[in-house]
């Protein structure tokens, strides 16, 4: 059975960030799943 690659690609869950739980833009650096604002407040906290 054949898989439509853009099918395969539409079913891909969209990353989400796991603070805020929102949809986050695709990233070319690994942070882990969590969105630029997000990890700008845990920085804040953390200082
Ligand atoms: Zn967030």
């Amino acid at each position: 059975m054949l898989i439509k690659i853009t099918d395969f690609f539409r079913n891909l869950p969209k990353k989400q960030c796991k603070e805020c739980g929102n949809e986050m833009e695709e990233q070319h650096e690994c942070y882990s799943h969590t969105c630029n604002s997000c990890i700008e407040q845990l920085q804040t906290i953390s200082k």
